[in-house]
């Protein structure tokens, strides 16, 4: 086998032998380990040439040079072979960076005997006889034993050091342009560039720049490698390859960090690789402790250099795929944010409307995982109650009662914990009967937790593509549960907020009693008039224009006035009547075992009252005064039902804004 000259530059490799030939007054030649001629001599001695004239003397010399270099080649010492003529030469093996070469020297004698010997015994099969002895001593070189052994001493180690400085540079200049080149590709990559087209590039850089036959990208999927992208001649062989995680080759690269081979065919016919692949080289793509894949060169002989040189890609090439894959994470990430800033911002209009809400969030969650059904189950007593559904009729679910702590949901709200099945038929949940009525064998539950206390659960199922949830549906929609147990608690919060407002007795802007109150209080007095035979009245008053005085003074001033005359009311009242805030500016006042007369002295004082503290007080308000007008209805004189009553002391006030405002009419029956 000839020797790969690749990183040799044989035209300064033969500036040094000529520069050894001139010193040592004897010209050298190089082969390779294989006898091919690398450099020539500057010269070939006459004499050698003088026998190589001749077709034996050309044969015999041949011979001797071919002994001299199988022989050097497998030595380290030079040695010295005697020839055809009775000459000798000199072999120096070179041995440097894998390579050996043999420097051959030209013919010299060590005494000039041997010459004269030849000349006398052999001279005549070249063309030469003792005569020639004067003339051809001029020609032939002499050297003596101790001088032959100096040269050979000193040209060794000088020729094997200039063949190291010369294979490292050329070999750092080849690596350098390899690696600037890897180094270019990867740097132009874009983000974002998809991936597969990073794969590619990868690809295509190792066939074009190592000349390799083919190239594989495999990637570490669960406990197997899978071929993603295949450059080269047998692409379609090895496009659909796998290698297990525990293969031993591979544990090998990647736990050593370093290339692993094989051509171990039977072997490789084991692995399930197709026959067309005689060999492999495998090198690890990992980085900071965690592997991404491996690449994986088929049926190509890789230097030791380039395979160095593979290694150093395959490490930048895993940067780079960690750094798509953070990016293509981070990306995905900034898109989910923002699909759940959609989906959050559809709860809070609802938070009115509790039935509403529960629709909504069953709506935007099945949406948000793009899921055909979905379910919302709310706890009532020791059970969970379908309160919304998405994709289910709701009048087959209405009546269904789930216990806490039994079924999935049961189980997910008592723990508290989301659950994910990719595949019914293969979890390992004994509470589980796999349903034939879904779709798809995956579905995710999550509880809907408001600070250490689950207030419902989220069941959603059946993926419009037919495929299984994710752990990123399942963090999605964990999130997403999140805001929705806020917008259920505010929305349980309006409920409490509208019962506290039922249950309450008093208005909040007068402090005086409200309307419900006075209800109550009506009915009571009603009872124990009714009983005990009494007279009560009811009076109503409303202040006069007091749209004018809101429009002309502002709000604020029109709600002070109605703390004023509240409280004037309340002033001038008995101890045992109720005055309440009936509406807006209309207030009523119960007073009990109070006839039509002496309600009608309650009232007028009042209304006098009210009139003379609020006098001259607004400047904008048209009128001088804040007037009201009363209207009284009484007990049982002109009507027994409250209702009645209250129609009755209405229709006075009515009578007194039309007579004129600012006044006290008591109801009589002309008034209906
Ligand atoms: P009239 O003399 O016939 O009673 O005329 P009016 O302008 O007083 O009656 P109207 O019913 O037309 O207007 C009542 C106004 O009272 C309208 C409403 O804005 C105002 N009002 C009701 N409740 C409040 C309140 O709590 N604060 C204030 N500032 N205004 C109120
Ligand atoms: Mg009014
Ligand atoms: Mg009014």
């Amino acid at each position: 086998m000839s020797t790969n000259l690749e990183f040799l530059d044989i035209a300064s490799l033969s500036i040094v032998q000529n520069a050894v030939s001139e010193i040592s007054d004897i010209p050298f030649s190089t082969y390779d380990n294989s006898g091919v001629l690398l450099i020539p001599p500057k010269s070939e001695d006459k004499l050698t040439v003088q026998i190589k004239s001749y077709a034996s003397g050309r044969e015999e010399h041949e011979k001797l040079i071919h002994n001299g270099i199988e022989k050097a080649s497998i030595r380290k010492e030079a040695s010295l072979l005697k020839g055809p003529a009775n000459q000798h030469y000199l072999f120096i093996p070179i041995i440097a960076n894998n390579y050996r070469f043999v420097l051959v020297s030209n013919a010299f004698y060590l005494v000039r005997t041997d010459f004269e010997d030849f000349l006398i015994k052999k001279g005549e099969h070249f063309g030469l006889s003792i005569s020639h002895l004067e003339s051809w001593s001029e020609i032939i070189k002499i050297k003596d034993y101790s001088s032959i052994q100096k040269i050979a001493g000193h040209i060794k180690p000088l020729f094997e050091t200039v063949l190291r400085c010369n294979y490292e540079r050329n070999l750092n200049s080849k690596r350098y342009q390899w690696t600037k080149t890897l180094i270019d590709i990867l740097f132009d990559i874009q983000l974002p560039t998809p991936i597969d087209e990073v794969y590619s590039l990868v690809t295509d850089a190792i066939l074009f720049l190592f000349s390799v036959d083919t190239v594989s990208i495999m990637v570490k999927e669960k406990d197997f490698f899978k071929t993603v992208k295949t450059s080269g001649r047998l692409k379609d062989d090895a496009k659909s390859l796998c290698m297990e995680e525990n293969n031993p080759m591979i544990s090998r690269s990647i736990k050593g960090f370093a290339p692993t081979s094989t051509n171990d065919i039977v072997e490789i016919s084991r692995l399930g690789f197709p026959d067309s692949i005689n060999s492999l080289h495998i090198f690890p793509l990992s980085c900071n402790g965690c592997t991404y894949g491996v690449v994986i060169i088929y049926n190509s002989i890789l230097s030791r250099e380039e395979s160095y040189s593979i290694l150093e890609f395959c490490k930048l090439v895993c940067l780079v795929l960690k750094n798509l894959t953070l990016h293509d994470s981070y990306d995905k990430c900034i898109k989910d944010m923002a699909v759940l800033n959609t989906a959050a911002a559809k709860l809070p209009p609802k938070l009115h409307s509790h039935d509403d809400l529960c629709e909504t969030i069953v709506d935007t969650a099945t949406g948000l995982l793009m899921a055909e059904k979905g379910s919302l189950m709310l706890p009532e007593e020791d059970s969970l109650l379908i309160k919304a559904v998405k994709g289910i009729n709701r009048w087959l679910v209405r009546d269904i009662k789930i216990k806490i702590g039994e079924g999935i949901a049961g189980k997910v709200f008592k723990n508290g914990e989301p659950l994910l099945v990719k595949d019914i038929e293969k979890a390992e949940l004994p509470y589980i009967k796999p349903k034939r009525h879904y779709k798809t064998d995956s579905f995710v539950s999550v509880p809907l937790k408001f600070a250490s206390e689950t207030v419902g659960v989220i069941n959603i199922s059946d993926k419009i593509t037919g495929d299984e949830f994710t752990e990123q549906d399942l963090n999605l929609l964990n999130y997403f549960a999140s805001y929705a147990s806020i917008a259920l608690n505010v929305s349980y919060c309006y409920i409490l907020a509208e019962q506290m407002k039922e249950l309450s007795i008093t208005d909040h802007l007068t402090g005086l009693f409200n309307r419900r109150y006075l209800q109550e209080r009506f009915t009571e007095e009603l009872h124990r008039s009714e009983r005990y035979n009494f007279a009560f009245s009811l009076a109503m008053f409303d202040i006069d224009n007091f749209k004018i005085l809101n429009d002309t003074e502002g709000h604020l001033a029109g709600d002070s006035v109605l703390k004023e005359i509240s409280s004037i009311a309340r002033e001038h009242l008995r101890i045992n009547d109720v005055l309440c805030r009936y509406g807006g500016e209309e207030f009523a006042i119960l007073m009990p075992q109070t006839n039509k007369e002496e309600a009608f002295m309650v009232a007028e004082r009042i209304r006098n009252n009210i009139r003379g503290a609020l006098a001259h007080r607004y400047k904008k308000f048209p009128h001088p005064y804040i007037t009201v007008s009363m209207g009284i209805a009484s007990f049982p004189d002109d009507g027994k039902g409250i209702n009645e009553l209250i129609k009755y002391a209405d229709a006075a006030l009515y009578k007194a804004k039309s007579m004129g405002k600012d006044r006290t009419i008591t109801y009589s029956r002309e008034i209906t």
